[in-house]
């Protein structure tokens, strides 16, 4: 553990060297590119700070508001905050607003207030702190907020908990400034099913789901397959008049899960122009991971139920105190997994599809145990060091970063013709 977390330090050490590079954080787009300075030519460091980068999924609106963090300091927990954004050249993160049914509701008012709060959470980071954040919804947004050295702080709902079966309710969250959904998350809704329960090997989308896809269409909210069942999934792919997203998925011929895409659903998905955002949680990107963390999981059982007990909050911060316990124990006894892997699923994806069809959706904050070389989101240019040295050219970087879901956005948002 003392070995682990000294590499981390080394990492996040050389994060802060990289703010003080000159030139550097303030002139994404505006920098020459790399055939008009060659100083920069295969340097890694410059690539990655010059490159618009966007991770498409991370839960801290939670932390917002279970734990009051802020993220102006650079938190002694965790996966993310302002500070350690700046350091690993994040340009833009998209917030999930992630409803837990069972401690919320698949619906009704609780389910509603419950993402309510979160998105509140959101916009009050970036009012309060418009020195480093603005809220975004466009494509657009995006690279002024990047050229200006600032995070566009943008929101996806991870699964439709929180519409209620209401079809007005699309409207409501993308007036809110959604602008991603996933029909559910590992509970199926009554209208989309999950791969994290039975009722999801047999549910699809039901007529109001398919509703719902078309709603998302006409709004320009991106549809996002994560955590999908197979059914839903390829039902979405019949429904969408526009691309389809995965906002932190990994390939299941890499690691079997249903949690995972198979070859064909990536090909499908990028037929419809869409991205694969490759998580960075260890237990969907590393074989066999799965199985051991199982093992672990019935290890620490007494452990994590004492921490819960001893947690005298609500149902929320149990869950919290059981995560940390979590955390704590894969460390210890789980095998390290590296940023390597998470381009194992990358070259897979470019290899099935191209270059155009991925990107990154980290889960930070969502995840209690994470790559050692890539274990904030200040480690970020270590990604960029392993495309590099695995051969990917700048440009093919800039798309994987987040040129491929830029242009996704700006297609999202197109009105349409019909
Ligand atoms: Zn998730």
């Amino acid at each position: 553990m003392h070995v682990r977390r000294a590499v981390v330090l080394k990492i996040l050490g050389a994060g802060l060297f990289l703010i003080q590079l000159p030139g550097c954080g303030t002139t994404k787009n505006s920098m020459t590119n790399n055939s008009e300075n060659p100083r920069a030519a295969g340097d890694p460091l410059s690539i990655h700070r010059r490159a618009i980068i966007i991770d498409m999924h991370a839960d801290t609106a939670q932390r917002l508001v279970d734990e009051n963090v802020d993220l102006q300091n650079r938190l002694p927990d965790g996966q993310f905050d302002a500070v350690r954004a700046k350091e690993g050249g994040l340009d833009a993160q998209f917030f999930s607003i992630w409803v837990e049914p069972e401690l919320f509701g698949g619906g009704g008012t609780r389910a509603i207030q419950r993402a309510d709060i979160q998105i509140e959470a959101v916009h009050n980071l970036a009012a309060k702190h418009p020195e480093t954040w603005e809220l975004a919804t466009t494509a657009d947004d995006v690279r002024r907020i990047a050229a200006s050295g600032r995070i566009a702080a943008l929101m996806g709902l991870e699964g439709g908990y929180a519409i209620d079966d209401k079809i007005e309710n699309v409207e409501r969250y993308y007036q809110m400034g959604v602008r991603y959904m996933s029909g559910a998350w590992s509970v199926s809704t009554s209208w989309a099913g999950s791969s994290g329960d039975e009722i999801g090997k047999t549910r699809g989308l039901n007529d109001f789901g398919k509703q719902v896809i078309r709603e998302m269409n006409r709004l320009g909210m991106m549809v996002d397959v994560s955590h999908l069942s197979d059914k839903a999934f390829w039902d979405i792919i019949n429904t969408s008049a526009k691309p389809v997203i995965a906002t932190h998925s990994g390939c299941r011929a890499i690691t079997d899960m249903p949690r995972n895409l198979t070859d064909e659903m990536i090909v499908a998905l990028a037929k419809t122009g869409g991205v694969v955002n490759v998580i960075f949680y260890p237990e969907h990107i590393e074989p066999g991971y799965s199985e051991q963390k199982k093992k672990v999981d019935a290890e620490i059982a007494t452990l994590v139920q004492r921490a819960s007990d001893e947690e005298k909050g609500d149902a929320a911060h149990k869950k919290l105190a059981r995560d940390r316990v979590r955390a704590r124990e894969y460390l210890k006894r789980l095998p390290p997994v590296s940023v390597s892997r998470i381009v194992d699923h990358i070259d897979h994806i470019v290899k099935l599809v191209g270059i155009d069809h991925v990107g990154i959706g980290s889960d930070f904050d969502g995840i209690q145990a994470v790559p050692a070389d890539l274990s904030s989101v200040a480690d970020l240019p270590n990604l960029t060091k392993e495309l590099l040295r695995r051969g990917y050219s700048e440009t093919d970087i800039d798309k994987i970063l987040g040129g491929n879901m830029l242009r996704v956005m700006e297609e999202v948002e197109k009105k349409l013709t019909s």
